[in-house]
């Protein structure tokens, strides 16, 4: 624990138990050490892990990772820990649309250089199947657990329409592609499973206050939507799980010097001069990562274009498509010829840990601020 961090833990806890101590009183006695709604800490850097799951939302960026890290660092045993990765284009499509071709396969090598278990979940057909709903039902949720692919159906849903891009906004129904194919998916994944009855779940994401405004204002720890023991009495389903964002709290050179400690090597899109490792073509993309795709993945920019102007609506506010803000940034040149190749395929080839004798390298991404990813 850092300076700042030991003297947080030292006012919150240490002193207060410390000064209950001298009246002869226990932690459970004094009400307002309580939070306002049970179970919700807007800081909690450092919590109990008393876990019988942990169960990582396992994005391929640095800041999943670091959740990762930060969870093995605190002693939670790598036996009790899955990594969970949502496909934002689904597994049906042989070519990606929003997401890097090689994330998938990443993920995969990752859990087996970590040996840990993998398992990835998606909405059927994706980001592009549901952008083209059409007075039709949303599709299937596909859910991977350990004993195979389960099929969900969405017998619940009303028939809608979309055919639109999400909307640059924080609200999640505008912003639908976060809620539709990653936080959905991650509920339904946890419900549909009886592994997780009458156990303690700790459900981890790597969100981080200094990336927004927004994300700013999260708690760091709270129950997780799906958790029942704390909104019923006697629950049908008694299911605990909490939902922790253990690196809110650092900075992004807190969280570099957590993977350069560990040596794991960037992931590519950081090697590339991504500022962040979201979807390739995130809707939060800036002009100079527009101009960067339509430079190095032209067809992947002209695909969206396409789209944009099928809807007559832009992803940007200001209606102009994304080759249009290609034209308005020089590109970012990219010298990492190993990440540039990788960028390109499906299968990903380089080492997960920066092999021995090698020295860790910051990546061009570090710090860039060149404006990339969900906010
Ligand atoms: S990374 Fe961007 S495009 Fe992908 S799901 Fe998140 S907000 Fe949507």
């Amino acid at each position: 624990m850092d300076n700042v961090l030991s003297d947080v833990y030292d006012d919150r806890v240490v002193i207060p138990d410390a000064q209950m101590n001298l009246f002869g009183l226990e932690p459970k006695d004094i009400i307002a050490r309580q939070p306002a709604v049970p179970g919700v800490f807007f800081d909690a850097p450092d919590i109990e892990l008393d876990y019988d799951i942990a169960v990582i939302c396992m994005s391929g960026g640095k800041d999943s990772l670091a959740a990762l890290k930060y969870l093995l660092d605190r002693g939670f045993p790598a036996s009790r820990i899955e990594l969970w990765h949502h496909l934002v284009d689904g597994l049906e499509a042989a070519d990606s649309f929003m997401d890097w071709p090689f994330i998938d396969d990443y993920c995969v090598k990752l859990a087996e250089a970590l040996d840990m278990p993998l398992y990835r979940s998606w909405l059927k057909h994706g980001f592009k199947g549901e952008m083209l709903k059409h007075n039709s039902r949303s599709h299937p949720h596909l859910v991977g657990t350990p004993d195979g692919v389960v099929e969900l159906p969405r017998n619940a849903a009303k028939e809608a329409t979309r055919l639109r891009f999400p909307q640059q906004a924080a609200s999640l129904q505008t912003r639908w592609c976060s809620s539709a194919l990653k936080i959905d998916v991650g509920r339904r994944a946890l419900t549909c499973q009886e592994r997780f009855i009458d156990k303690k779940v700790l459900f981890v994401t790597g969100e981080r206050r200094q990336e927004s405004s927004n994300r700013a204002k999260y708690n760091q720890l709270e129950p997780h939507s799906t958790d029942t023991v704390r909104k019923s009495a006697r629950p049908l389903k008694p299911r605990h799980v909490d939902a922790w964002r253990p690196v809110l709290h650092l900075s992004e050179e807190e969280v570099w010097e957590m993977l350069c400690d560990w040596r794991i090597n960037p992931p590519v899109p950081y090697r590339l001069g991504w500022g962040r490792s979201s979807c390739q073509t995130c809707i939060f993309n800036g002009d100079r990562i527009w101009a960067t795709i339509a430079h190095y993945w032209p067809e992947r920019v002209q695909e969206i274009a396409q789209y944009e102007e099928q809807f007559g609506t832009a992803i940007s506010r200001n209606g102009k498509t994304v080759v249009e803000r290609a034209r308005l940034a020089e590109p970012l040149k990219i010298d990492d010829e190993q990440a540039l190749r990788q960028a390109s395929r499906h299968d990903y080839e380089l080492p997960i840990f920066v092999p021995e004798g090698q020295s860790w390298t910051l990546p061009a991404g570090a710090f860039s601020g060149v404006s990339a990813g969900a906010s």
